[in-house]
C-alpha cells in the first residue's frame, strides 16, 4: 500500500556544516569541562555528521553561575522594556534575513520537509517580534480604595529561567520559550534536544549580533538525563518551562518539587478530529491530512484520531485514504516534499513498531511501511488505519510520527465519549456547519485548544496549553509573561494609618477591636 507519489531528488548536504557544537556559557563557545561529546546523526543517512558537547552538572553549574551573575549585576534586568524591546526586534530581523539558511540547517538536521522548515524559521521570528511588541504594551493593575490606599502590582523579572526543549521544530519552540524569557529581563540556560542541537547552535551569533550582554543566555548541549536533569535541579534556576513528553514532565514535575519551582510543561498529545455528516467534507478532509502529516506527525497538536459520523463513514475513509497514498514523501531539502524523514534512527522503530501494530488494530487503507524509492534513511509512507477500536494502543498512544487512526461514531454523546477517552487533551479540530453542536461539544471536549472548522492556526495572543497529561499552565501571550515575572503587590496608604492597636493604653480602648475584626490576609 506504499504507493506515495515520491519527489525525486537526491540526498543535500548543506555548505560549510559544523563538524562539532559546543556549549555558550558567559559569552564564550566552550567544550565540556570534562571533554565528553555525542553523536549527532543527520536522519537520512543516519551517518555520524557532528559531535556536540555532552554537558553534564558541571557545564550547567558554571552557564547558571553565569546567569545569575548577568542577573544580579548586568544590564539586562535592568534596561527599559523599550531598550529589551529594540534588541528582540533585532534578533526577529537577523533571523528574518537567515531563514533560508535557517530552514536549509534545521532541515537536514531534523529531516523536516524545507517547506515546513521555513515556516517555521519566520515563524521563531515572529515570536521575537510579538514579544518585543507586548513587552513595551505591558500594563500592570492599579487599585485604588479612594481616600486610604493605592495599590499597585510591581512586576519583576524572576532569575534564571531554564529552557528544555524537544527535536521536532527545535528552533520555533526555542524561541518561544526564549522571546518571553528574555523579554521580561530574566536571564536563561537552554537545554535543546540532543537529537537536534544545530539550530539552537546558531542563537549565539545571533544574539551577539543583536546586542543581548554576554551571560543573559547561555546554552548546555547534552542528554536530559544528564545536562536536563541538573538543570531542573540547580537551586538557582526557580523556573522551569519545558517542551517534551508527558513521561518527562512528570520526572521534571518529581525533580523540582523540592525547590518548588515555577513550572510550565507543554506536554504530549493524541488530538482527536472530529467529522460532522453535516460538515463540508472536502475541507475536513483536507484539514485532517494536513493536520496529521505536516511536519512528519511530529507534532504535539496533530489530529491524529479521526472520528467520523456514520452516514458519511465510508466515503470519509475512501477519499482520505485516497488523498493519504498521494502525500509527497520525498528528501527533506525538496520543496516538493510534504512528509520527509522522521528525526532519528530510534524515533523511526518506534513509529515503526507503532504501524505492524496497527496492522493487527485496525484496517490498514493507506501506507504501512517504508515508501518506495527510501530504502535507507527514517521514511515512513503516511499510514492511515480504519475501524479502530478506542481500545487499541494506536487510538491510545502518541505515536508522534506519520500514523493516523479513524474511528465511526453514531451520536454527538457517542463523538464525545471517544475525544475524552484518552489520557491526553492539547487539541481538539471539530467540523460541522451545526452551529449549537460546535459551541457545545467544543466546550464540553476536554482540550486546551479546540479548533472549529479549521486546522491548527494560532493567533500568538492566545492561550497555548493542554489538560490532563498534555500539560501544565498556559503560555502563549500575557499568560507567558505572567509565568516569566513575579507580580508583587505594592500597598500604599493615603489617608491615616489604618492600624489595629494591640496593647493600647487604657485611657482610649475603643476602636482597636472593631479594627481588628476587618484584619488583613495572612
Ligand atoms: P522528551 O521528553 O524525550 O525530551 C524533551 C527534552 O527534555 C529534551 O531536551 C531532553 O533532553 C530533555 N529531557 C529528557 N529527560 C530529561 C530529564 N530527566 N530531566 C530534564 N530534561 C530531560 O521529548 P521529545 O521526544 O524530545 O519530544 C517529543 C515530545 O514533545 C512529544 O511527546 C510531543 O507531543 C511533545 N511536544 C509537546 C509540545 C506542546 O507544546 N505541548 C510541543 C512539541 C512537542
Amino acid at each position: 500500500m506504499t504507493d506515495n507519489v515520491t519527489a525525486m531528488t537526491s540526498p543535500h548536504v548543506p555548505a560549510d556544516l559544523p563538524t562539532r557544537i559546543q556549549h555558550y556559557i558567559d559569552g564564550q563557545f566552550v567544550d565540556s569541562t570534562d571533554g565528553d561529546t555525542f553523536d549527532v546523526l543527520d536522519p537520512v543517512s543516519n551517518e555520524t555528521y557532528l559531535q556536540a558537547a555532552a554537558g553534564k552538572k558541571a557545564d550547567i553549574d558554571l552557564a547558571v553561575e553565569a546567569a545569575k551573575r548577568a542577573f544580579d549585576d548586568g544590564p539586562w534586568p535592568r534596561m527599559l522594556p523599550r531598550q529589551r524591546s529594540r534588541v528582540l526586534h533585532k534578533i526577529a530581523d537577523i533571523v528574518e534575513s537567515r531563514d533560508a539558511r535557517l530552514a536549509e540547517l534545521e532541515s537536514f538536521d531534523s529531516g523536516l520537509p524545507i517547506s515546513q522548515a521555513l515556516g517555521q524559521a519566520r515563524r521563531a521570528a515572529e515570536n521575537f517580534r510579538f514579544f518585543a511588541d507586548l513587552i513595551v504594551a505591558q500594563a500592570d493593575d492599579t487599585y485604588k480604595v479612594p481616600g486610604r490606599q493605592i495599590n499597585y502590582v510591581n512586576r519583576k523579572p524572576i532569575g534564571v529561567a531554564g529552557l528544555i526543549t524537544p527535536w521536532n521544530t527545535p528552533f520555533m519552540l526555542e524561541s518561544w520559550k526564549l522571546g518571553p524569557a528574555l523579554a521580561t529581563g530574566n536571564t536563561v540556560v537552554l537545554k535543546p534536544a540532543e537529537f537536534t542541537p544545530l539550530s539552537a547552535s546558531l542563537w549565539a551569533g545571533i544574539f551577539e549580533e543583536a546586542g543581548v550582554p554576554a551571560g543573559v543566555f547561555n546554552l548546555v548541549n547534552g542528554l536530559g538525563e544528564d545536562a536536563g536533569d541538573a538543570l531542573v535541579k540547580h537551586p538557582d534556576v526557580p523556573l522551569i518551562s519545558f517542551t517534551g513528553e508527558s513521561r518527562t514532565g512528570q520526572i521534571i514535575f518529581g525533580n523540582a518539587a523540592p525547590y518548588l519551582k515555577g513550572l510550565s510543561m507543554e506536554l504530549g498529545g493524541k488530538s482527536p478530529a472530529v467529522v460532522f455528516a453535516d460538515a463540508d467534507l472536502e475541507a475536513a478532509i483536507n484539514a485532517t491530512v494536513f493536520g496529521v502529516f505536516s511536519l512528519n506527525g511530529e507534532r504535539c497538536t496533530a489530529g491524529s484520531r479521526i472520528l467520523v459520523e456514520r452516514p458519511v463513514y465510508d466515503e470519509f475513509v475512501e477519499r482520505y485514504a485516497a488523498q493519504a497514498s498521494r502525500v509527497v514523501v520525498g528528501y527533506p531539502h525538496d520543496p516538493a516534499t510534504e512528509v520527509g524523514a522522521l528525526v532519528h534512527p530510534e524515533h523511526y522503530e518506534k513509529v515503526m513498531s507503532y504501524v505492524e501494530l496497527g496492522k493487527t488494530e485496525g484496517r490498514l487503507v493507506a501506507g504501512g511501511g517504508r515508501p518506495e524509492g527510501f530504502p535507507t534513511g527514517n521514511f515512513v509512507a503516511p499510514t492511515v488505519f480504519a475501524d479502530v477500536a478506542p481500545d487499541a494502543r494506536i487510538f491510545q498512544e502518541e505515536i508522534f510520527g506519520p500514523v493516523v487512526t479513524i474511528t465511526p461514531f453514531d451520536t454527538d454523546e457517542e463523538a464525545l465519549a471517544l475525544a475524552n477517552g484518552v489520557k491526553y487533551g492539547l487539541a481538539a479540530y471539530i467540523w460541522t456547519n451545526h452551529l449549537k453542536r460546535a459551541h457545545n461539544f467544543a466546550q464540553a471536549v476536554e482540550a486546551g485548544m479546540v479548533w472549529l472548522n479549521s486546522n491548527n492556526v494560532r493567533d500568538l495572543r492566545t492561550p497555548f496549553g493542554g489538560v490532563k497529561s498534555s500539560g501544565l499552565g498556559h503560555e502563549g501571550g500575557y499568560r507567558s509573561i505572567d509565568f516569566y515575572t513575579d507580580q508583587q503587590a505594592v500597598h500604599i496608604t493615603l489617608g491615616e494609618v489604618h492600624n489595629p492597636t494591640f496593647g493600647k493604653a487604657p485611657a482610649s480602648p475603643r476602636g482597636a477591636t472593631a479594627d481588628a475584626a476587618e484584619s488583613k490576609d495572612g
